[in-house]
């Protein structure tokens, strides 16, 4: 598999399941693609190559890929020429099996090896198919080219993989172990962005607060934001996701000091009660958490707080949920990610009986969205009358003549304006708290 490959006029279509890592992946692999000549198409009947990026956390994400992919295989018998590959996650856990599990499937490409993307398609461009590259490069994550586009606002992976191991969760083993980038390829990356347009970054990893905590010569997570926070041109910087058990009082203090930094916080708690959390090995208990966000408050008093949470973990009871719902209450959380545990192979828990019933699962997961819905709304009504700050994204969806962004707080609001306005900072008094976004007008 050697040479450059340069098409002509070929089409490329993505779809992409998951986490902002994969939205991010696929940024990226579009970007490699591009420059050997591909461009994007939104159908797959017209594409040269199709593409499915696929998520394995949870099982429904992964069911929904394998019945994509399914579809395609009409797609595959009407035009034997068309390039089907699986990436992502399930690419990396099925491996070589997936080739015979889906026989008109041409590569399989595993998360640690998107930057050879170009030379599997050369490969096929030469006749051969049926390539699985997977696994993942010892040492310091590959550099990525930037999208050609500009951004207004971009994602920027700063580590990949995880150490932690939290006994539900598959991706230590499909996206491997921590690694961390250089910061100096961090910062640049961030220069050539805000040259392209960019205005806020999200930095991404699975645990960002854990930034090269085993590699002492390198910035720690906190001097990391204070050197985005000087680069000329950046606007916003928002970080995802971070776990409580690398929470440092550093990290908290941040908020308070870099003036860039969005005061938003994705901190999940995943359950409310102590012996969940231990059978989850999550390394912190309730009471932690609800201190980080006490401490949270105190510095920021204005910051907002968002979490995941799990609910029908093997051997969550009636109290233990309760527990959680408490923790709901008294955190008071801006937004809230609800999932129903499901077990994945592979992972220490796929081992104990997942013994909550599906019907109890799904009603305790009603309780607490519908909880979490009132918290929200609350929350959302109580900024009537206050101004905020919007970075303006586009147009809204629902009206032509109204344009939407978001707070520094990560909130959605829509207020009347022209395109124009696009990647400028704008004023908002909040007219109207909904249940999932803002209305408002310019102020100021
Ligand atoms: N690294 C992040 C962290 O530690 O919070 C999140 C990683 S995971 C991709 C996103 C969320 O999926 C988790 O926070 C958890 O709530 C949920 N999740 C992970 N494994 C799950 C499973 N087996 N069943 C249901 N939800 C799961
Ligand atoms: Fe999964 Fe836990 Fe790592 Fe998050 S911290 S990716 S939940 S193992």
């Amino acid at each position: 598999m050697r040479g450059k490959l340069i098409v002509m006029e070929k089409r490329v279509y993505i779809k992409t399941f998951g986490c902002q890592m994969n939205e991010h992946d696929s940024e990226r692999m579009l970007a490699l693609l591009r420059g050997c000549g591909y461009q994007e198409t939104g159908q797959p009947e017209e594409a040269d190559v199709i593409l499915v990026n696929t998520c394995t956390v949870r099982e429904k994400p992964e069911q929904k890929a394998y019945s994509l992919i399914g579809r395609f295989q009409q797609l595959k018998e009407n035009n034997p020429a068309v390039i089907v590959g699986i990436a992502g996650c399930v690419a990396e856990q099925g491996g070589e099996h997936l080739l015979t599990r889906i026989p008109f499937l041409d590569f399989v490409l595993g998360p640690g090896k998107i930057h050879r993307l170009p030379e599997i398609l050369q490969a096929m461009e030469e006749g051969q198919r049926g390539l699985c590259v997977i696994g993942f490069e010892n040492g310091t994550p590959v550099k990525l080219p930037l999208p050609q586009s500009r951004q207004l606002s971009a994602y920027v992976t700063i580590m990949q993989g995880c150490d932690n191991f939290c006994s539900y969760c598959i991706v230590p083993s499909v996206r491997g172990r921590e690694r961390s980038r250089p910061s100096n390829d961090i910062l640049a990356e961030i220069a050539a962005l805000i040259h392209k347009g960019t205005k806020e970054v999200t930095l991404l990893g699975q645990n960002v607060n854990a930034y090269a905590k085993n590699n002492p010569p390198e910035l720690t997570f906190p001097q990391l934001l204070a050197k985005i926070n000087a680069i000329p041109g950046l606007e916003r910087i928002r970080f995802t996701t971070s776990h409580p058990r690398d929470l440092t009082e550093e990290t908290i203090g941040a908020f308070g000091t870099v003036e860039h930094l969005c005061e938003h916080l994705h901190l999940p708690f995943q359950a409310g009660s102590d012996a969940v959390l231990a059978r989850m090995n999550r390394g912190h208990t309730r009471e932690e958490y609800l201190v980080q966000v006490k401490r949270l408050r105190e510095v920021t008093p204005q910051i907002s707080i968002t979490a995941d949470v799990m609910v029908g973990f093997p051997g969550e009871q009636e109290a233990d949920f309760d527990q959680t719902l408490e923790l709901m209450q008294a955190v008071e959380f801006d937004g809230l990610f609800s999932f129903k545990y499901s077990s994945r192979q592979g992972t220490r828990a796929a081992a104990w009986p997942d013994d909550c019933p599906p019907v109890v699962k799904q009603r305790r997961l009603e309780r607490l969205q519908e909880l979490q819905r009132g918290i929200t709304l609350r929350k959302n009504k109580a900024l009537e009358g206050t101004i905020t700050e919007v970075l303006v994204e586009g147009r809204s969806r629902n009206s032509p003549d109204h344009m939407t962004g978001r707070t520094r707080c990560n909130r959605i609001v829509n207020f009347p304006g022209s395109p124009e306005l696009i990647g400028a900072l704008v004023n908002v008094k909040i007219t109207e708290g909904l249940q999932n976004s803002l209305r408002g007008v310019r102020c100021g």
